[in-house]
């Protein structure tokens, strides 16, 4: 039996004796020396990113997996997505795979060893053999346009990433449909430094032939672009050349047609373009201070790229239309705003463009509505987010997170206690904090921060970052989770760490600090009015579908819903979505801040695994039952173990299963007898019974 004395410690945490902190990393520790990534609590797969290949594996080991049960072999995600798959085969409930971690823990390659888990087990034949690549080519494109280099992950995703694959009824694919989150889209314009734009900018200027490049007016040199950060236009071990043709590859495979695939690179060129958009201060005889555009090639090879009227552009960028009921009145833009402009533009475009691509993968691999489908999701998304300045975009992240720790807490807990219920067994309640009160404050449709911005953002008058923190101070002054200066001082607490322009909430994983700098700005998310007309005007297909509201014919005044208010909708789709399914858990934790084999941070990991509430999850599981089956199935699988003459069960599977137990000497205390099933406390049994059957065969 295994024991934290083995020197690759437990494969399951419940078996962790005695449950600390300290033992549960040690154990993570030990497991990852010895390159055992995975490691169990109950069916919950924690990964630890090894930052090396290791040969585990490709179709041999999906050919073991497939053919195991869960506790047969070492744990792995493919033993995960086997029990995933199959019942959802077999037993016709729909999965979800969530996958949670921070930046670098390895989400995305465990949401792409799933799916190629899937792809390989389920169905065969052509027909079907297209729908698989279509659905496993989707990742190179998306992460062309949505990865990037960061100083945490050469290949980090800057969305938040759900994908359902859809099945018939024998569980044969049919296709799919993505669902993305939150595009970083402030990379676009501006990257730390160390850190890089968007891959598909560098892919481009890298792998397009002289005459792709030409016909895009682009040059090949990245520092030729205000947008990229020359000094890290190449990333060790990848090549950017070849990763090009590989996404122009899979672009063809999903069914963009060629001019398709052109104007996407088009729209790619026209946003590197603008960043080379000089602006210059200029004065007006009044004497405001203005702006116009430096006189140089770019803006006309704009114009020319797209066919758009570079004069027009020009207007829009260095000058705002207001229009009231009665009148336009025209306000010329000082340097700093038309470049703030110019900005949103560029941003603004490239995020219309990654989610029509997003809906172009989608019309190819989406289902005919009517046919009965089972759906197997998988949630890649942006875990818990603690940095050194915490704004809008940690924000709405953590806002997520939560809501996926209550799907947890929901799912997990109250339906293990309802089955146990159903089941007719005794057990005792396990205490857990229910975050259902920091949900609410976020995301109260009157009461909530969230409500709390957008009606900030919408109110007439002088609005500020400053006048909606004063809402919030007086609003949740009370408030358990919610803190500021100004309760702090109301209480007679001095605390150093806090600024005058921030506010902290006691989130389940911890507290954290935001500051409400650009808050307003960021929610509002508005684009003027000139500018989209610029872009609607344009003769690029593809460009002017992007701004459907320049149409003056689509004139109405109504605003688009607010950032926040998008987000907080598109989470509530996705907790529906995800509520209706029986949910898996990956866990990814990064080792170490350097992308390094080999080094195991104690400190990063310990804070890791509060994040991902470990420790919790583990007590959780071990107040109840590890595993339970139908007894006839367990009897199927474990008769042999008795001593008993074989076949003869005549009392029923129930009575059986119970004489094997008795025969193996299994202690009673670990095991309860339900109305349909047999449930086993703990995964030390489990290996028992397997360890037992190994030596019998
Ligand atoms: P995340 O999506 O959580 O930000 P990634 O999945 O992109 O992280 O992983 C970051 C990097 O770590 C990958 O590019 C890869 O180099 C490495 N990595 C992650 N998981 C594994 C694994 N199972 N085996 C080998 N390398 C891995
Ligand atoms: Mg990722």
């Amino acid at each position: 039996m295994p024991l934290l004395d083995n020197p690759v410690g437990v494969e399951d945490l419940i078996l962790l004796e005695p449950l600390t902190q300290e033992s549960l990393l040690k154990n993570l520790q030990l497991r990852f020396e010895s390159k055992e990534i995975y490691t169990y609590i109950g069916s919950v797969v924690v990964s630890v990113n090894p930052y090396q290949q290791l040969p585990i594996y490709g179709p041999e080991f999906i050919n073991k997996y497939r053919d195991c049960t869960f506790f047969e072999l070492k744990p792995h995600i493919y033993a995960l997505a086997n029990v995933a798959y199959q019942s959802l085969r077999d037993q016709d409930r729909d999965q979800c795979i969530l996958i949670t971690g921070e930046s670098g823990a390895g989400k995305t390659e465990a949401s792409k060893l799933v799916m190629s888990y899937v792809a390989a087990v389920c169905g065969k034949g052509e027909q079907v053999n297209s729908v698989k690549e279509q659905l496993l080519q989707s990742n190179p494109v998306l992460e062309a346009f949505g990865n990037a280099k960061t100083i945490r992950n050469n290949n980090s995703s800057r969305f938040g990433k759900y994908m359902d694959i859809e099945f018939d009824f024998k569980g044969v694919p049919l296709g799919g449909v993505v669902t993305n989150y939150l595009l970083e889209k402030s990379r676009v314009v501006k990257q730390l430094k160390g850190e890089r734009n968007f891959h598909i900018f560098h892919q481009l200027l890298a792998g397009a032939d002289t005459q792709l490049l030409k016909a895009l007016k682009l040059e090949r040199d990245p520092s030729s672009y205000a947008y990229l950060n020359a000094d890290v236009s190449e990333v060790g071990g990848m090549d950017d050349a070849s990763n090009f043709r590989t996404v122009q590859n899979a672009m063809a495979v999903i069914g963009f047609s060629e001019e398709e695939i052109r104007q996407v690179l088009e729209v790619t060129a026209l946003v590197l373009k603008l960043g080379n958009v000089e602006l210059a201060s200029e004065f007006q005889a009044n004497g405001v201070s203005a702006s116009g555009i430096r006189e140089g090639p770019g803006i006309q090879e704009i114009g020319e790229l797209v066919g758009l009227n570079s004069k027009e552009l020009e207007r829009a960028l260095c000058a705002r239309t207001m229009e009231t009921a009665k009148e336009k009145v025209v306000t010329a833009l000082n340097v700093i705003q038309a470049q703030y402009a110019r900005d949103a533009l560029a941003k603004n475009i490239y995020n219309r463009l990654f989610n029509w691509i997003v809906n172009r993968i989608n019309e190819s691999i989406k289902v005919g509505t009517g046919e009965k489908k089972k759906v197997m999701g998988v949630l890649d998304i942006y875990g818990f987010e603690i940095l050194q300045d915490n704004s809008f975009e940690q924000f709405v992240i953590n806002y997520c997170n939560e809501k996926l720790q209550q799907v947890f807490i929901e799912i997990t807990l109250k339906e293990e206690q309802e089955e146990y219920a159903r089941e007719g067994i005794p057990w005792r309640k396990v205490d857990y904090f229910d975050n259902g009160i920091i949900c609410n404050l976020i995301e109260h449709n009157q009461r909530g921060i969230l409500a709390m911005l957008d009606e900030e953002c919408l109110r007439p008058g002088v609005v500020s970052d400053s006048t909606f923190l004063a809402k919030l101070n007086q609003l949740f002054s009370k408030h358990d989770h919610y803190e500021s200066k100004v309760t702090q001082n109301a209480q007679r607490q001095y605390d150093h760490t806090m600024g005058l322009s921030c506010f902290r909430i006691s989130h389940y994983a911890g507290k954290v600090t935001y500051n409400v700098a650009s808050f307003i700005d960021k929610n509002n998310d508005l684009l003027f009015r000139d500018l989209s007309q610029v872009m609607w005007k344009a003769q690029h297909t593809l460009l002017r579908s992007l701004f459907p509201e320049g149409d003056p014919k689509q004139a109405s005044l109504k605003r688009p819903p607010t950032a926040g208010a998008q987000f907080k909708s598109s989470v509530a789709i996705l907790m529906k979505n995800l509520y209706a399914k029986n949910p898996n858990y990956i866990r990814c934790i990064k080792p170490n801040e350097n992308q390094q084999r080999g080094q195991f941070s104690w400190e990063l990991v310990a804070t890791q695994s509060q994040y991902l509430g470990l420790l919790e999850n583990v007590r959780v599981r071990r107040a109840g039952y590890a595993y339970r089956q139908v007894y006839g199935l367990f009897l199927e699988r474990y008769r042999m173990l008795s001593r008993s003459t074989w076949p003869s069960w005549k009392e029923g599977d129930r009575a059986g299963v119970k004489k094997v137990l008795e025969d193996l000497a299994v202690a009673s205390e670990e095991v309860a007898f339900g109305k349909t099933k047999i449930f086993i406390r703990s995964p030390r049994t489990l290996f028992f019974l397997e360890e037992q059957r190994r030596l019998k065969i």
